[in-house]
């Protein structure tokens, strides 16, 4: 298969209750600012070319961002700053992402999520993660050929990663690295004997931002040396 058919699937998926009621939930509850809207309300596949040399892994669609839009991290604050980010840095054609018809093209960044449901609190659950992983695992396999580099959006997405690059053959090192900002962790693919680099990078979110937990400046240069170790 294709990362196209596996989108096409993927956006059927109804495997967590929780997150099918809620998804649902909150497109027809609505926030009055995007009261015209239809909202999308289904799983939200990644976005970005399928031959990608950096993958970005997040966590879940937000309830009125990628669940509204139906494109990853497109209509709420986080992507405001992922995208802005990425632009800067010379991997997205614009600043901006507002919807799916909006002309944002990404270069080389294939940007997915571990849960592919907007969650509420933007919390899934343990066994939502876990059954999830699947979609994450075939996608990550789907992109193999041309990978070099992924970066992990916050712990979540970092818990969620490893386990599916150890299930893929990529060789981890012994113990599992810890997540942290700026953490560049080395993996191997046997297959190819390539290396894959792993970094981790605080989550964008709204209370990352304003607290300056993580600030523009850290989250540029993640991306910068992502950039930089996908072009080797
Ligand atoms: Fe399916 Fe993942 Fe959504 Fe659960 S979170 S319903 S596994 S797409």
């Amino acid at each position: 298969g294709t990362v196209t058919e596996l989108d096409a699937v993927l956006v059927g998926c109804r495997a967590c209750p929780r997150l099918v009621a809620w998804r649902e939930q909150v497109a027809t509850v609505k926030r009055s600012a995007f009261r015209e809207w239809d909202y999308w309300a289904k799983p939200v596949p990644g976005f970005g070319p399928v031959d990608a040399t950096l993958a970005i892994v997040g966590l879940a669609p937000a309830a009125h961002g990628g669940n509204r839009t139906g494109r990853i991290f497109t209509g709420d604050p986080s992507g405001d700053v992922l995208y802005a980010a990425l632009h800067a840095v010379g991997l997205a054609s614009q600043p901006t992402a507002t919807h799916r018809g909006d002309g944002l093209a990404l270069r080389g960044v294939r940007i997915t999520v571990p849960v592919h449901c907007a969650p509420p609190d933007n919390r899934p659950t343990t066994i939502e993660r876990d059954t999830c992983r699947p979609w994450l695992a075939r996608e990550l396999a789907l992109l193999r050929p041309t990978l070099r580099v992924v970066v992990v959006l916050g712990g979540f997405g970092w818990q969620a990663a490893l386990p599916v690059l150890a299930a893929g053959g990529w060789s981890l090192p012994r113990p599992r690295p810890a997540f942290g900002h700026g953490v560049h962790v080395r993996v191997t693919d046997p297959r190819t004997g390539r290396d894959l680099h792993l970094l981790g990078c605080y989550h964008p979110s709204r209370r990352n931002i304003s607290t300056r937990t993580l600030t523009i400046p850290m989250l540029h240069d993640v991306l910068r040396r992502a950039a930089h170790l996908a072009r080797q």
